[in-house]
C-alpha cells in the first residue's frame, strides 16, 4: 500500500492561456502555478500536449509520481454538456462535437471533471473563502460578461445541458438617451453584456467624446479607442467628471442585472470579479453598482426586515486573481474524485 500523498491538477484552458495548478488531499496548492500560452486554436491534441507537459512539470516542482495525481478538474471558454462541447467561441473547430472529458480521462487514466470558465472562476472565489459555505454569485465584467454560481456545499450550478449562468444575456432596463438598444455579441439587442462590456465601455466612450461639450476632453487626443478605454479607470480615479459619469451608468446597469439575478438565485454572497478587481477604483465602482442594485432590488434582499443591519446580499470583489478558475476546477476534482 503506497502512503505517498494524493494530488489533483487543475487546467485553465483559455484562448490566450492555459494556467494550471496542483493541490493536495485538503484543498492546498502545492507549487506554483504553470502557465503557458495557449495553443487551443491549433486543436484539442496539441492543448492535450500542453496540458501533459505542464502537468509533468506541477509533478516534477513537488517531486511526485503521474500515479498520485487521482483526478483532474478542467475548465474551457465554451458551452459543453457533460464534456462535450457545444459551441465554438474560442476554441478551434475541431473541438465543438468532441467529448473533450472523455477523451483527456482516457489519456490521463484517472476521472476528469470540466466546466466553462465562468463556473471554474465562481469555483475557485468559493475554494478561496475556506469558511464560506453558502451559495455565491460570480459576475465578471471583462471583454464579455462571465459569470457562475456555486451552490451551498461548493458544486456550481450547470444547468441541464451545461448552459446555466450566461448571465451576460438576461436584459436590463435601460435604454440609449434616443430610446434605442445596443446589440450583443449574441445577436440580441439589450443584453446586460451590451452595457457592461469592454467593448460597450469603447462604444460610450466614443459616443461621450463626439459630443459637443467632450470637444477639449484630454481622451480627445487622437489615441486609439483601445486605449482610451483602459485610460478612462486612470481619468475616473482622478476624479474626471467624464470618466466617473460612463462608470457610473455602467456600474448601475450591472447592478440591475445583479438585482434581477439575486431574485433569481438568492446567492447570499454577490462576487465581483473582472480587470476591475485589481484596481484601486473598485471601491468607487463597487458604489455604483450597489446602488443601481439598490435600486431595483427589494428591500429584503438589500437587509432583513426583522433584523435591522444585517445585510441580506453581500456583495465582495474577486480574491481568486491569475488563477481562480485553475484553483476552482482543482478544487472540485478533489470534491469529486478524493
Ligand atoms: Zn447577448
Amino acid at each position: 500500500m503506497s502512503s505517498l500523498p494524493n494530488y489533483f491538477a487543475g487546467l485553465d484552458i483559455g484562448g490566450t492561456t492555459v494556467k494550471t495548478v496542483l493541490v493536495d488531499e485538503r484543498g492546498e496548492q502545492v507549487g506554483d502555478m504553470v502557465e503557458v500560452r495557449s495553443h487551443v486554436k491549433e486543436g484539442f491534441e496539441a492543448t492535450f500536449q500542453q496540458l501533459d507537459s505542464a502537468i509533468e512539470q506541477l509533478l516534477a516542482q513537488v517531486g511526485a509520481e503521474p500515479s498520485q495525481i487521482k483526478g483532474i478538474g478542467m475548465d474551457v471558454p465554451a458551452p459543453s454538456n457533460d464534456g462535450v462541447i457545444w459551441g465554438q467561441a474560442n476554441l478551434g473547430d475541431d473541438w465543438v462535437g468532441t467529448n473533450i472529458k472523455e477523451a483527456y480521462s482516457k489519456r490521463q487514466g484517472v476521472p476528469v471533471y470540466m466546466t466553462n470558465d465562468g463556473n471554474a472562476a465562481a469555483l475557485g472565489e468559493y475554494a478561496v473563502r475556506k469558511k464560506h459555505m453558502g451559495g455565491l454569485l460570480l459576475v465578471a465584467p471583462g471583454t464579455g460578461l462571465g459569470g457562475g454560481l456555486v451552490l451551498p456545499g461548493g458544486r456550481a450550478l450547470e444547468g441541464a445541458n451545461g448552459l446555466a449562468l450566461e448571465i451576460g444575456h438576461i436584459s436590463v432596463p435601460h435604454r440609449e438617451e434616443n430610446g434605442e438598444l445596443p446589440q450583443c455579441s449574441c445577436g440580441l439587442y439589450g443584453c446586460l453584456e451590451a452595457w457592461v462590456s469592454l467593448v460597450a465601455l469603447r462604444r460610450r466612450i466614443a459616443a461621450a467624446l463626439e459630443k459637443e461639450e467632450h470637444k477639449d476632453h484630454p481622451l480627445n487626443d487622437g489615441s486609439p479607442i483601445e486605449e482610451k478605454a483602459f485610460r478612462l479607470r486612470d481619468f475616473a480615479e482622478q476624479g474626471d467628471e467624464l470618466a466617473l459619469a460612463i462608470f457610473e451608468e455602467q456600474g448601475r446597469i450591472l447592478g440591475y442585472g445583479i438585482a434581477d439575478l439575486v431574485r433569481v438565485f438568492d446567492p447570499g454572497l454577490v462576487v465581483l470579479g473582472g480587470g476591475l478587481a485589481e484596481s484601486e477604483f473598485r471601491h468607487q465602482y463597487l458604489k455604483f453598482v450597489e446602488e443601481g442594485f439598490r435600486e431595483r432590488a427589494w428591500p429584503m434582499y438589500v437587509e432583513s426586515p426583522f433584523e435591522p443591519g444585517k445585510t441580506t446580499t453581500r456583495f465582495e470583489w474577486a480574491l481568486g486573481g491569475d488563477s481562480a478558475a485553475a484553483l476552482g476546477v482543482a478544487y472540485s476534482a478533489r470534491e469529486l474524485f478524493r
